[in-house]
């Protein structure tokens, strides 16, 4: 018999609980976005580097964070890749990031010609544990690039701390965790460098785009040329020389995509907030369903909640089935009671292609060959990151915690969880079924 008296589960033939219109749709577009666009749209200014929202943009993101400088740039992985650059590093030099993360907080690394070397993560916060950092270091290693997972905060002060040290920089990458506070400190603030992405599914919300934020001018005026193909202006004039002095990209940003983010950085506490009350609801009351297992937050940190990331317990349910089964199991189970979930990796970084074959820049192996050439060995083996290999194995993602989605979506969810949970069995029948769980690209405004 049914606990939540609703029958049978979807998957089996059932009714739904919900329906795919229970849920709206991210970045939430109202006035301030309508009359900041119209205002690029007005003005006849499109583009450049100094244009008027570019520099509002930079302005105002860098008093949000409490940072000196900001630079906006087209991507945060052009973000990433501008701090590795400004900070000065080169071929053959390592750069320690989290195993449980983006690619783009390794792949900056081989951009610049470096090599990406992987830290275990902690297993309450699913950030990069401190404790495995410093075995990871050697004389080789020029930076460290925690990242803020998922809208958490990594534990900087250790990070910190080990840098020193070692005299290492700290590139932190935020492009999850828009408003995230460590210890009375917004992300982004702490490192050498911060980054942030403004791309359509992040907390802050541009379209497309990225933040460079730091305290450091000399970070400020190497960011600036390497945004804009290393090409100098002239310092009493102010006219660019078309000499370019070092290596650069293109990376600049544009005035519609910074425009947008302004408008969304007016409401960015307020969605923010709407995030951290759906979770926190989500989090009581599947926190009360044996064998879910709700996200932790340290009492000295704010999470933005990216993404909302439980795990499942097969042992704490009461069922007899391999971990990765059963949440292969329940997620399929979930998403046709109408629920959108899924995983976002589905494996550790190194675990990638990428790592796994190094093949690099024109299948030459080139970054690693530098530095292989040297005697030294580089293995990516899985193993080596058993806690992030076991978190992707049985952690799934509930969508939908977004603005303006409200508690009552929050409550339809709760509700498929405990019909799901209330038929274990039957959801584990359906284990091997061709049902493909995930978010609605539409949820995340990808179309
Ligand atoms: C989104 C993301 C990036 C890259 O941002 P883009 O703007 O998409 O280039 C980098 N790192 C992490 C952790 C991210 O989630």
């Amino acid at each position: 018999m049914s606990r939540s008296g609703n029958g049978r589960l979807a998957i089996g033939g059932g009714r739904p609980v919900l329906q795919r219109n229970d849920y709206r749709n991210w970045p939430v577009i109202g006035a301030d976005e309508r009359r900041l666009v119209n205002e690029v749209l007005d003005s006849g200014i499109v583009a450049g580097g100094t244009a008027p929202q570019v520099a509002a943009l930079e302005r105002e993101w860098a008093a949000y964070v409490g940072t000196k400088y900001c630079l906006t740039t087209h991507s945060g992985t052009a973000a990433l890749h501008m701090s590795l650059a400004a900070v000065g590093v080169g071929p053959g030099d390592e750069i320690i990031t989290s195993a449980f993360t983006f690619l783009a907080s390794a792949s900056c690394a081989l951009h610049q010609n470096a090599i990406p070397v992987f830290v275990d993560i902690d297993p309450r916060t699913y950030n990069m544990d401190p404790a495995k950092l410093e075995a990871a270091i050697n004389e080789r290693t020029k930076a460290i690039i925690p990242v803020h997972i998922q809208g958490l905060p990594a534990d900087m002060d250790p990070i910190m701390a080990i840098a020193k040290k070692h005299n290492l920089y700290v590139i932190e990458d935020a492009c999850q965790a828009h408003g995230a506070i460590y210890k009375g400190r917004k992300v982004g603030s702490i490192g050498h460098i911060g980054t942030f992405s403004l791309n359509n599914m992040k907390n802050l919300c541009g379209g497309e785009g990225g933040l460079f934020n730091t305290n450091d001018e000399t970070f400020l005026k190497k960011g600036t040329l390497v945004r804009c193909f290393g090409d100098e202006v002239d310092e009493v004039s102010h006219r660019r020389i078309y000499n370019a002095s070092i290596l650069g990209y293109m990376y600049r940003n544009q005035e519609l995509p910074a425009a947008l983010a302004r408008a969304q950085l007016l409401h960015l506490d307020e969605y923010n907030d709407c995030r951290i009350r759906n979770a926190n609801y989500l989090s009581r009351e599947l926190g009360k369903i044996p064998g879910v297992i709700p996200p932790y937050c340290p009492p000295d940190c704010k999470h933005v909640y990216w993404m909302y990331n439980i795990r499942l317990d097969p042992k704490s349910a009461g069922v007899h089935s391999e971990p990765r089964r059963f949440r292969i199991a329940v997620e399929k189970a979930l998403y046709k009671e109408g629920m959108l979930i899924g995983q976002w990796q589905t494996m550790p970084v190194p675990a990638q292609d990428l790592f796994q074959s190094r093949l690099g820049y024109g299948g030459s192996h080139y970054p690693w060959s530098v530095n292989e050439a040297k005697g030294i060995k580089y293995n990516y083996s899985v193993d080596q990151y058993p806690v992030a290999k076991a978190l992707c194995d049985n952690y799934t993602v509930v969508h939908g915690i977004a603005a303006p989605n409200g508690l009552d979506l929050m409550d339809k969810i709760v509700a498929a969880f405990q019909k799901v949970f209330a038929h274990l069995d039957e959801a584990i029948d359906h284990a091997d079924d061709a049902v493909y769980p995930g978010a609605d690209g539409k949820l995340y405004g990808t179309g």
